[in-house]
């Protein structure tokens, strides 16, 4: 009868163990487990914390009880295994309760032991209110310390993704947190414009931020930062990376990779056929850059365990690597990364550029629309895509796993243009945002738009021999409340009747609300024959985020003021529900016969800012002010947007008997001509 041994038991272990049984009725199954507990749900633990989930039991999905029921498994739990005899073929483990050591045969060995947080040798890190995330037994400590001590203020040492999730879970239980990270933005894996969307939602949510900053020492209620401040923190969580658990596979003599990581083949087998590895402790290939890398994710721990399981019972089943896609929900906020980032591919040597789009998840008319960033990497010359990032209060989720299954399918953007995605107005556009990232990325490679990053400013500014004029196309209120200095605004229509006087001996650089309109105007500046004009792709969007999350050395931003999120705001509103009824005639009043702007955007567009003196009269609400309008030979002048909702109005109010009814267009045109 085969003899399976499996050293630990939650993700990659517990998979294992599973599918060994499934495997094999006969085998003989044993799981060590180091810890009190198997098969619990790590990824669980900060919604806990912040009690999104309401339950401890909901994170335990096997008991060893449950576990050895289900899949006759003999599991012995508080064992630590010590040694391993590979001549033997034996491990030696010690019973924590009563120090007693047992040593079991195998045939099949598979380590699956994981890895542990990295704690730095930080003064005062061993005090009792410091605590790392691991195990259910570090959650429950900082559960109880919650409980018990409750702290009023929090840091957070490490903005990586668990960091982020634990910010959230600590500012949901009351506390003032501050997050401090090394690296100049927190989720270093993902791109600094991502990460300075991420960024606003600390902000918004009163989340201290600190960048290229390290804590040099913990007091009992304060930590002292490498530049000399303190942050309050009368509760600290370290949260800066985990080390793969490596003491035994090195004592056995078992091969160490480049990357840190324990060497497997493609079958999972490590330097020794007999024993398999998976998880967090091994190193695996990258599907796109072909390098040696570690990616300590659930999904990779879960299918390595299961692969591993099926060879160590004789299949041959190869595992091809992983492109590391991950996510994180912080507050609203929802960003997340696969394959290469645009410095990996280079770092990897690809010849790699990116793009950037912002477009509304499904279209903007149907109700509830949220823009959606989607960062999209590919080869130069093929067109390969090689990563993408995305970024969005809803459908970024989506859009991430549809990018990661076209790198794993080696897609083109040439392709992923054509791609047809569901279609109806809840659920996206005619033209998804992954159809639009791909066109932008199309033009760029054809030359069509030579488009430029927010991250790729600083190093085009560095590379000028001569001065630039930055053109910005968005409307006044976007541009007086985030602009990049020295740049000049400018509406479209202004731009493309006034080409004359842009220097042509210049570079020109287009910055639009979200790269859009930048491409139309570069577009008919290049046929205007200007040879040197750049659209920022993504817009002034990005370079925002950008400046936020890192900031420029050749441009200063002045950043808008972040809008404060009440966190408890949704469990606040138990009220009498009020209703959508907008407020018509914000903004001023209809009474009087003097002439009358009528705004007919939608009230939260006419709050982001309107023409002076104008009232709000939402299009859809203009049939029930008829009445309110005034004379029908009153003098109106309706605007929205675009000129298009306005245009209707305009034939609305024609119909109901006014005459002196015009269209003022958009709100651009609107204040260009209220500027004279
Ligand atoms: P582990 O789950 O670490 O299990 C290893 C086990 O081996 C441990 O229980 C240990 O006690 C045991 N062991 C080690 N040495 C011995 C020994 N000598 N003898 C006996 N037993 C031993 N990943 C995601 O993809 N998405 C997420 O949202 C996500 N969120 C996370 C949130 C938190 C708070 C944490 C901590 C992790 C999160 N992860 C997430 C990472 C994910 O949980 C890990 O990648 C995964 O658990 C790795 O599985 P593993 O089996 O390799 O190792």
């Amino acid at each position: 009868m085969e003899r399976i041994v499996i050293i630990g038991g939650v993700a990659a272990g517990a998979t294992a163990a599973a599918r060994a049984r499934r495997i094999s009725a006969h085998a003989e199954i044993t799981v060590l487990e180091a810890g009190p507990d198997i098969s619990f749900a790590n990824c669980g633990f900060p919604y806990y914390i912040g009690r999104d989930i309401d339950r401890r039991s909901k994170l335990i999905l096997q008991s060893p009880e449950s576990f050895r029921e289900q899949y006759d498994v003999q599991v012995e739990v508080e064992t630590e295994v010590i040694a391993i005899d590979r001549e033997a073929r034996t491990v030696r483990a010690r019973r924590k309760a009563d120090a007693t050591e047992l040593e079991l045969p195998y045939d099949s060995l598979i380590l699956a032991q994981g890895g542990k947080p990295f704690v730095p040798p930080i003064p005062g890190v061993e005090k009792p209110h410091v605590f790392s995330l691991w195990t259910l037994r570090d959650m429950d400590a900082i559960d109880s310390w919650i409980g018990t001590e409750e702290p009023r203020s929090a840091v957070v040492v490490g903005g990586g993704f668990i960091g982020l999730e634990m910010v959230e879970g600590l500012r949901k239980r009351g506390m003032d947190v501050e997050v401090v990270e090394r690296l100049p933005h927190v989720m270093p894996n993902v791109e600094a414009e991502i990460a300075g969307y991420l960024t606003e939602e600390l902000q918004a949510y009163g989340v201290g931020v600190h960048t290229s900053a390290s804590v040099t020492r913990i007091d009992d209620d304060v930590v002292v930062l490498d530049d000399g401040r303190t942050l309050p923190a009368e509760m600290v969580l370290m949260s800066v990376g985990v080390k793969p658990t490596l003491t035994l596979a090195q004592e056995a003599g078992l091969e160490i990779g480049e990357s840190g990581g324990l060497v497997v083949d493609e079958y999972l087998r490590t330097s020794d056929p007999h024993i398999f590895a998976a998880g967090d402790m091994v190193e695996i290939d990258h599907t796109v850059s072909d390098r040696k890398v570690r990616i300590p994710l659930a999904g990779p721990a879960n299918r390595q365990g299961r692969i591993a399981a099926s060879n160590a019972l004789g299949e041959r089943r190869a595992y091809t690597g992983a492109q590391g896609t991950s996510i994180v929900k912080l507050f609203e906020a929802t960003a997340g990364s696969t394959g290469l980032s645009l410095t990996q591919a280079k770092a990897a040597g690809f010849d790699a550029e990116s793009v950037v789009v912002h477009k509304e998840n499904h279209t903007s008319y149907y109700p509830g629309a949220t823009p959606v960033t989607v960062l999209l990497v590919y080869e130069r010359e093929t067109g390969r895509i090689l990563g993408g990032q995305t970024a969005g209060e809803e459908g970024a989720d989506k859009r991430l796993d549809v990018l990661s299954t076209a790198i794993a399918s080696g897609m083109t953007v040439s392709r992923l243009a054509e791609l047809d995605f569901a279609y109806a107005p809840p659920f996206g556009s005619a033209n998804d945002p992954l159809n639009m990232a791909a066109f932008v990325a199309e033009n760029r490679m054809s030359g069509a738009s030579s488009s430029i990053t927010a991250a790729e400013l600083d190093s085009f500014a560095g590379d000028l021999a001569q001065p630039m004029v930055a053109i910005d196309l968005r409307d006044p209120f976007s541009f007086e409340r985030s602009h990049v200095r020295g740049s000049h605004p400018v509406t479209l229509k202004q731009l493309l009747m006034r080409t004359s006087q842009v220097p042509k001996d210049m570079p020109v650089l287009i910055i639009s609300e979200d790269g859009k309109k930048g491409h139309q105007a570069l577009r008919q500046m290049s046929q205007a024959g200007f040879e040197a004009v750049y659209n920022v792709s993504g817009g002034h969007t990005s370079i925002e985020r950008y400046a936020r999350a890192v900031g420029y050395e050749y441009f200063d931003v002045t950043l808008r003021r972040v809008e404060e999120k009440d966190l408890f705001a949704a469990a606040d509103t138990g009220g009498e529900d009020e209703g959508d009824t907008p407020d018509a005639a914000a903004g001023g009043g209809l009474g009087g016969g003097e002439p009358l702007i009528v705004d007919v955007r939608t009230p939260e567009e006419f709050n982001m800012g309107a023409v002076p003196d104008a009232v709000n009269v939402p299009l859809d609400d203009i049939g029930s002010y008829v009445e309110s309008l005034g004379e029908k030979g009153r003098k109106i002048t309706v605007y929205c947007a675009s000129g298009a909702r306005s245009a209707y109005a305009v034939r609305m109010l024609q119909q109901v008997g006014f005459s002196n009814v015009h269209n003022g267009g958009g709100l651009m045109d609107m204040m260009a001509r209220s500027r004279g």
